[in-house]
């Protein structure tokens, strides 16, 4: 039993249970399918089973609209020079002028959600239950900086001038999702945008760069205020993060390309959300059950592919000695389905590309008192397929303790006291998400004030931050550059200059 102050059963138990845990959706109609929600994973299945053969047999594009528009007959810098000169023009707007074709991009986006889900399922093996909810992010992102837009023609006794180009450069890991916030946002606060996709999400970026721009052109937004610029990882794409022509550049991604981007310019006006290696702690006085479904859908939702999973669990006193809540996790990870997101009945799907490097060797190499709880294997010859791993007796200060390894594996450690196990987290050099399970609101209070990471969340998941509820972004090497959290309402504010200048929190 557990040794809750007045029970488990105790209607306090609950108040501080549901007064943490329980959501309240502040956009209705939009996100109504988080990954972490429950309500939607039944339409989101029969709606799968209706689509997975147009996934398997997608021969969906590059809708080549934008691409050509910028680099037919036209160098970098004179495509930038168009691009700017847009900018400029959109920029002269209201805020409000701009919110509201904002609005129609965020209704073209739910137009075209199917097609968004597939090209993301078919290029990048985003299982449905995932690229669905991701559409829906995108969709918030486009009405809450809409309405944020408005808001910028009102300061008090500052005037607020947008960036005229802004370039952004997403993961591929939420190919949709986050292009999407970052452009938006940018389109928002009344700059230009030169949206460079991932490589291995070009086509997803593609698409959406097709829906946002169609939608701009049709309610009479500057021709060229948007431009979806593909290019490898070249010296073209090392041109265009070092022009002086680009004001400021959105970066998700490593942390190791933040520092590169900076590398090619040192005074580069930088917003990076960059790794994590996020844990949940769970303690004594958690709802285990709880604790446990959180913890495998943080960990393995998306293979484990997003900044926000968590990779390390830390069982705190008696939750590591009797072994119930252990057992419960280790029969969870191995029960999940995987699979290809053209199965309906896959839970966790492939990693993007063959594993490789760092990942190879977190799914394959053991450090110092570490073993296998649950060992993950390759599924199949692609070397994409794997199933998810637990490895137990992770040390304090090893490299599986401190590294990030995007992909399907979860480390737990073991701390006696809730201040240890808040001392192992904090150890890390990233924080962006941490997550607590306990029901006991002394515990939650103290988490609350030491835990170092952007992200917190209590008897919840660590991933699936929702637009305008929880804003994202990190605390430590988990963010480079300036900038508040996206889906926040300051998030504008770091994309243009302000007159007087205004301090930034
Ligand atoms: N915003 C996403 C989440 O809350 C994570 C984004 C990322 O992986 O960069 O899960």
């Amino acid at each position: 039993p557990l040794a809750l102050p007045g029970g488990l059963d105790a209607p306090a138990s609950h108040r501080i249970a549901d007064r943490y845990a329980a959501v309240e959706r502040p956009v209705p109609g939009h996100f109504e399918n988080t990954p972490d929600s429950d309500p939607s994973v039944g339409a989101v299945r029969e709606w799968g089973a209706a689509i997975t053969e147009r996934i398997a047999t997608s021969t969906l594009g590059v809708s080549a609209v934008q691409q050509a528009r910028i680099t037919s007959g036209t160098t970098l810098e004179s495509a930038l020079r168009r691009v700017r000169a847009a900018g400029t023009a959109w920029g002269s707007w209201s805020g409000a002028a701009r919110g509201a074709v904002l609005h129609a991009v965020g209704d073209a986006l739910e137009a075209n959600r199917a097609a968004l889900i597939e090209v993301m399922a078919s290029e990048t093996g985003k299982t449905i239950d995932q690229a669905d909810p991701e559409v829906s992010e995108a969709i918030d992102f486009a009405h809450f900086y809409a309405e944020l837009a408005a808001s910028l023609d009102t300061v008090d006794g500052a005037s607020f001038t947008p960036a005229a180009l802004t370039l952004v450069t997403p993961p591929w890991n939420f190919p949709v999702a986050i292009p999407a916030g970052s452009t938006l946002a940018a389109l928002a606060a009344g700059s230009a945008v030169v949206l460079k996709p991932a490589p291995p999400a070009a086509r997803s970026g593609a698409v959406l760069a097709s829906v946002i721009e169609t939608a701009l052109d049709a309610h009479g937004a500057p021709a060229d205020v948007m431009a979806f610029l593909d290019v490898e990882e070249s010296e073209l794409g090392k041109d265009l993060i070092a022009s002086p022509l680009v004001d400021r550049v959105i970066l998700t991604g490593a942390y190791e390309t933040a520092e590169l981007f900076r590398s090619f310019r040192p005074d580069l006006p930088l917003l990076a959300e960059t790794s994590g290696k996020n844990a949940v702690i769970v303690t004594p006085s958690a709802d285990l059950d709880l604790a446990v479904k959180d913890v495998v859908a943080s960990a393995f939702g998306h293979a484990g592919q997003k900044c926000s999973a968590a990779s390390l669990v830390v069982m705190v006193g008696s939750v590591a000695k009797s072994k119930r809540f252990r057992n419960q996790l280790l029969d969870a990870v191995s029960s999940l389905t995987v699979g290809y997101p053209t199965d309906p009945t896959t839970q966790m799907g492939p990693i993007i590309e063959p594993a490789s490097g760092k990942l190879l060797d977190g799914l394959t190499t053991l450090g110092a008192g570490e073993s296998w709880a649950v060992e993950p294997k390759r599924l199949d010859e692609t070397g994409k397929l794997w199933s998810p791993g637990v490895r137990q007796g992770v040390r304090r200060g090893s490299e599986y303790h401190r590294t990030e390894y995007f992909g399907p594996i979860l480390g737990v450690m073991v701390a006696e006291t809730l201040d240890e196990a808040i001392d192992i987290v904090n150890e890390v050099d990233y924080g962006l998400t941490s997550g607590l399970h306990s029901l006991d609101p002394g515990e939650i209070g103290t988490w609350l004030r030491r835990i170092q990471a952007g992200n917190l969340y209590v008897n919840r998941s660590i991933t699936g931050a929702i637009v305008r509820r929880q804003p994202f972004g990190g605390w430590k090497k988990s963010a480079v550059g300036a900038g508040t959290k996206a889906g926040g309402v300051n998030y504008l504010v770091g994309l243009g200059s302000w007159e007087p200048a205004v301090a930034r929190a």
